[in-house]
């Protein structure tokens, strides 16, 4: 599911994105904002291991 920042307009969909797991709990939404997380964008293509 995807998830983002109340501070920013990138969202992530992978839970082990290392950005999207820097956003603290209280900051953190459920759905989609304008764009996609770069590194989550990298998940999806299987380039990013982790
Ligand atoms: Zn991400």
């Amino acid at each position: 599911m995807a998830y983002h920042s109340k501070h920013s307009d990138v969202f992530h969909k992978h839970k082990k994105c290392v950005l999207g797991n820097n956003i603290e709990n209280d900051n953190k939404v459920q759905g989609t904002a304008k764009k996609l997380c770069e590194h989550c964008k990298e998940i999806d293509k299987g380039k990013a291991k982790r």
